[in-house]
């Protein structure tokens, strides 16, 4: 679903990632082993990974909260690009992707930078990043399950500081977000979180074709 860009052939794939920065080895050696595993195309694509460290560069990104960790690529990705002192918050139910995730950031020599929160991702953001941590990160990532994308949106436009992105992952959902059909209880959740998004007054918000579709959203 999102291990390439939605609607490219294999081919502008291919073309795409040759006339990108190379994936560092690390990245990819965690992409093969993923790739075996059955939850696979929970992985985003390389090419995301890529445009996520590229904005963690250019915006001074220094806090990085993620929802969903799966095996630990885009909290990689982007905490190869911190700055010394560069903080990476990530929240994941499970222990068996996250296993494969702590290795990988230990081999890439950023464990030290990266905080893994077990345990349902709603409850972290309650409990764990209360008010105190209000306006206190530069970049959020959403990728986790999508019944609650609304929940963890709402969570991340507090924690996240003026100026700050939110990026939500899937926003097109294999494309069955303009299927009338597809009544799916994630489908029509991604579905309301689109719309609440553009409507909100306090953001800015650009809907992109990168991976299975991502939202970026600035915070005024
Ligand atoms: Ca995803």
């Amino acid at each position: 679903m999102s291990n390439k860009s939605i609607g490219l052939s294999d081919a502008l794939q291919d073309y795409i990632l040759e006339h990108s920065s190379p994936e560092p080895d690390i990245l990819r050696a965690l992409r093969d082993e993923t790739a075996g595993m059955e939850d696979r195309n929970m992985q985003i694509a390389p090419e995301q990974g890529q445009f996520m460290a590229i904005l963690a560069k250019l915006m001074g990104v220094k806090r990085y909260l993620e929802i969903g960790t799966f095996t630990g690529y885009s909290a990689l990705a982007v905490a190869l690009a911190l700055p010394p002192g560069g903080e990476v918050i990530t929240l994941d139910l499970s222990d068996e992707y996250t296993r494969v995730a702590r290795k990988y950031w230990e081999k890439a020599g950023v464990s030290n930078l990266i905080n893994l929160h077990p345990g349902p991702a709603l409850k972290t953001l309650q409990d764990g990043l209360g008010g105190n941590h209000d306006n206190t990160f530069d970049m959020a990532f959403i990728d986790a399950d999508k019944e609650n994308y609304l929940g963890y949106f709402t969570h991340c436009l507090r924690l996240v500081r003026p100026g700050g992105l939110i990026l939500i992952d899937n926003v097109l959902w294999d494309g069955s977000v303009i299927d009338a059909k597809n009544i799916e209880e994630s489908t029509q959740a991604i579905r309301v979180l689109n719309k609440h998004v553009v409507a909100l007054a306090e953001v800015e918000v650009v809907m992109t074709p990168i991976g299975d579709g991502l939202t970026l959203v600035r915070k005024v």
